[in-house]
């Protein structure tokens, strides 16, 4: 079959090499790739696991500190996660060139280009892009948030679906430590992670009114505080949007028909609490080969497999940023009580690193609670004595 996929990210060349490796005539499309793709870089280890290539071939900073602030009132050193499930931290051009050169090793052809529209005549796409008009059986979708291709199948995300992001790439040396930390009144968290040559700093949010100014100064305070007043000057600014549906978005949102598929955040499947798109970029993208070409049995294994969870996460986002608990906000209440409790620590640190799920963890936190209460307890004694 002649397969057409628009979009070198991770979900594209997996997708493209993997048809490619099956028989099919891959081209693989991107007007841009292999590029510093906006992104904090942090690669889980449920990610991770999914395709041990990646951990071997790109150079990459593990993770062995995660601070947990809530403004300038509280923060918390994590347990250290147990070992092989320290979430790793890449530049995104590494990756891609990693991907993209694994997936031209096994047949696909790539062409830098970029898709403007297009249409279904009979069984075939015929598709316009900057550099002329080609033709394929089959249309993969890997082209991101703002996906064309999901234009020509559907809808493009709706902007409610979206959250927005702004971030630096700051030169410094790297220490292993990652932070997130949440402030008053912002649906969202900026984050510190470590690359080998430089740091990634950012801020994700639902977008509002005056939202780009005033995140900007928040991350640039932020800046200035970790790195000098020169900090802004010697580092490189970056916006994007990315994925974030809401709950009901979900039962609506397209991601395979006939002759069309989408995978990673084309398709939308991107964690609204974390932001987490790259292992649902691998994920779909093999479930995509498992199902290839049944469109509508991929797009039951994507349901089964990943909107449970993603779902979940989406009708949680609200409560977990705006909610409160114990008469203060709840990320606050959430930072201070785990600064008191190794346990609420270990489950917030697995949580952060993907391997504790939204799904189960309603439970989890309530088998949770005498550990925590001991370490409250014992915490109350020791301020006390
Ligand atoms: C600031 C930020 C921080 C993030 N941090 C993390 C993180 O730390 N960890 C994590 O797991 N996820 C993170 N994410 C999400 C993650 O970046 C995405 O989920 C992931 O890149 C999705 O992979 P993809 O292959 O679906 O799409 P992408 O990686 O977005 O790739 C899409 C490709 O399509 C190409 N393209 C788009 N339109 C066209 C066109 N018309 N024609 C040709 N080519 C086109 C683009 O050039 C691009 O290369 C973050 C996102 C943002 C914005």
């Amino acid at each position: 079959m002649e397969v057409l996929v628009i979009g070198a990210g991770p979900a594209g060349c997996q997708a493209a090499a993997g048809l490619a490796r099956a028989g099919h005539r891959v081209t693989l499309i991107d007007r841009q790739a292999p590029w510093e793709k906006p992104c904090g870089g942090g690669v889980t280890a449920k990610a991770a696991r999914l395709d041990d290539r990646i951990v071997a071939a790109v150079p990459h900073e593990r993770v062995d500190r995660l601070t947990i602030r809530y403004g300038s009132r509280a923060s918390v050193l994590c347990p250290p996660p147990a070992r092989g499930a320290a979430p790793l931290v890449l530049s995104r051009e590494a990756l891609g060139r990693h991907l993209l050169s694994e997936a031209t090793a096994a047949g696909v052809r790539f062409e830098r280009d970029q898709l403007h529209t297009g249409r279904r005549a009979g069984a075939r796409w015929e598709l316009s892009f900057r550099s002329g008009t080609r033709s394929a059986d089959f249309l993969v979708g890997a082209d991101g948030a703002t996906s064309r291709v999901r234009r020509l199948v559907a809808a493009p995300l709706d902007v409610r679906d979206l959250n927005l992001t702004q971030g630096y790439f700051v030169p410094a040396p790297s220490s292993g430590e990652m932070t997130v930390w949440f402030e008053p009144g912002l649906e969202g968290y900026l984050w510190s992670f470590p690359r080998p040559d430089h740091i990634s700093y950012g801020i994700i949010s639902r977008p509002g009114r005056g939202w780009p100014r005033d995140a900007r100064a928040l991350l640039e305070g932020c800046l200035i505080r970790d790195h000098g007043a020169d900090a802004i000057g010697r580092s490189r600014f970056y916006s994007a949007p990315v994925p974030a549906l809401r709950p009901e978005t979900w039962a609506l949102n397209p991601i395979g028909g006939p002759g069309w598929a989408l995978v990673g955040d084309a398709a939308g499947l991107v964690d609204a609490i974390t932001g987490e798109g790259i292992y649902y970029a691998l994920r779909s993208a093999a479930l995509l080969l498992s199902h290839f070409p049944e469109s509508h049995h991929y797009q039951d294994a994507v349901v089964r497999e990943c909107i449970g969870e993603l779902r979940r996460a989406s009708e949680l986002a609200d409560r977990f940023y705006n909610g409160r608990f114990l008469g203060g906000a709840l990320t606050e209440r959430m930072v201070r009580l785990t600064a008191r409790s190794p346990a609420l620590g270990k489950v917030l640190g697995e949580l952060i690193a993907g391997t504790q799920g939204y799904q189960g963890l309603k439970r989890r936190l309530i088998r949770t609670i005498p550990a925590v209460a001991r370490d409250l307890a014992r915490s109350c004694f020791e301020t006390s004595g």
